[in-house]
């Protein structure tokens, strides 16, 4: 069901909170042995907040997001619940408050159904670097929901839940949304307060929004986006909302970098894209032949400042302050024997490589050159934009993946990233759409906007699932 049906069963009276929340619940004790999509699901807590609303006078069924389930991937924190994100070392960690999009949710009638698997930390692009085991994709069991929030997606592509909120910091709500065949939103970066998100590599966080289709997440995005003084970064002034449906595509220019075809891409991809960005321009969109030439680099540059700030973020997990602890004699054992349990090899190997790009032998080499690099691709980016109102290009250079295929190659498995990490360089709104399938699997559309132009991007992907055929 999307947001717009469960709302027609609540004005309609056909259904009560209570039935739908209890039909979720019963769909994910159906499926989800099978999947691994939820590492815990809030039943209790949910039937309970569900029975409130049926309860409720008018003022509270006016809310936006009255009675509508949603799941919640492990990394942003949920007052009273466990919140490990996805990590060993906070397994046994129960949040002390909750994030600003969790309060907006539930302010808005939202009911949280649980949380959902993840890579460790929001490290990992096939959610099988989660210490909690691996996840299924739901099109087929042999293959990875991709990562880092696979829980997340594959929850939404088998009806787990409507929608759902997680970290995207280098594509990790865009490309499983992309593998599932979902939508994933990642906003302008600060557009949505991540206040209450587990930090990870913090100049690129954001709270991204999954669901089956454009006007759920424009929904959920009206609700959680906004000014925050919890978060620093948070924007002072409130974005545009999409206007969905009233979208005219004709004159709306779309770059297509050329950089995003070279042979990283799987050849039978191509196809989808082009048929896709055609159809805009069969409706009198024009295309707009762009050549960057720093998007090469992109890969290289978020891969040298995310483990630098990664490999800071993880200092706090020391058992001394959250967490589980592994006991040592001393001090420095304590913290030692605590990290050497409690970490992946994922998250390790990000801490090796952060901590080796900030050392002072090699800081101006790798690190300092990275941060001049990632400007210089703001820069072109900015520039190229004003030549055209949105980018698109493919959000994941394959189709999802069999399990265990890339996982002793960090290299090849960071190479999935190679289109997503580019609005998050820049800071920019992007979203993934289905187009089509490859094999069966689906393959996702990657739109991307001007700064602070998240409504137009949403409203750019509306009229593409939408349009007449
Ligand atoms: N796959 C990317 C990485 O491993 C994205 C992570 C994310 O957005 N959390 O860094």
């Amino acid at each position: 069901m999307t947001i717009r049906d469960i709302q027609k069963h609540y004005t309609d009276r056909t259904m009560s909170v209570r039935e739908v929340t209890d039909a979720y619940l019963a769909r994910i004790e159906e499926r989800d042995g099978t999947l691994g999509a939820f590492l815990e699901t809030f039943a209790a807590s949910a039937r309970l907040r569900a029975d409130e609303l049926d309860a409720a006078g008018e003022d509270e069924r006016a809310k936006p997001l009255y009675g509508i389930p949603f799941a919640n991937k492990d990394i942003i924190l949920v007052a009273g619940k466990t919140a490990s994100g996805g990590s060993r070392i906070l397994e046994s960690y129960t949040a002390a408050y909750s994030a600003t999009a969790i309060e907006r949710l539930e302010a808005a009638g939202a009911i949280v159904l649980g949380r959902t698997n993840m890579d460790e930390f929001g490290c990992g692009s096939s959610t099988e670097s989660s210490a909690f085991g691996v996840t299924k994709n739901p099109l087929d069991l042999e293959r990875v929901p991709g990562g880092s929030s696979g829980g997340l997606a594959a929850a939404i592509a088998a009806e787990m839940a409507p929608f759902g909120i997680g970290g995207d910091t280098g594509g990790s709500v865009r490309q499983p949304a992309a593998l599932c065949g979902a939508c994933g939103l990642r906003p302008t970066y600060g557009a949505i307060s991540r206040y209450g998100l587990m930090a990870m590599a913090s100049s690129f966080d954001t709270v991204g929004i999954m669901a089956t289709n454009v006007e759920d997440i424009a929904s959920v995005f009206r609700v959680i986006a906004g000014r925050d003084e919890k978060d620093a970064n948070s924007h002072t002034v409130d974005l545009p909302i999409p206007e969905l449906g009233v979208m005219d595509v004709s004159g709306l220019r779309i770059g297509v970098p050329k950089q995003y075809f070279d042979d990283r891409l799987e050849p039978g991809i191509v196809k989808n894209i082009e048929q896709a960005i055609a159809a805009y321009e069969a409706a009198g969109a024009v295309r707009v032949e762009l050549d960057i030439p720093i998007l090469e680099d992109a890969l290289a540059i978020y891969y040298v400042l995310m483990p630098a700030e990664v490999s800071s973020n993880m200092n706090r997990y020391d058992g001394l302050q959250y967490g589980s602890v592994t006991e040592g004699n001393d001090l420095l054992s304590h913290v030692r024997a605590t990290r050497g349990a409690g970490f992946g090899d994922e998250v390790k190997r990000r801490i090796l490589l952060g901590t080796f790009v900030l050392s002072a032998g090699y800081v101006d080499a790798y690190y300092k050159k990275a941060v001049r690099a990632r400007e210089a691709l703001t820069r072109a980016l900015e520039e190229a934009m004003r030549d055209c109102d949105v980018i698109m290009g493919p959000t994941s250079p394959t189709i999802a993946w069999k399990i265990g295929e890339k996982f002793d190659d960090p290299v090849t498995m960071y190479l999935s990233d190679i289109y997503t990490v580019v609005p998050s360089l820049a800071g920019l709104p992007a979203i993934s759409i289905p187009c089509g399938t490859l094999d069966g699997l689906p393959i996702g559309l990657q739109i991307m906007g001007r700064f602070a132009q998240d409504a137009k991007v949403m409203d750019v992907a509306h009229w593409y699932l939408e349009r007449p055929q």
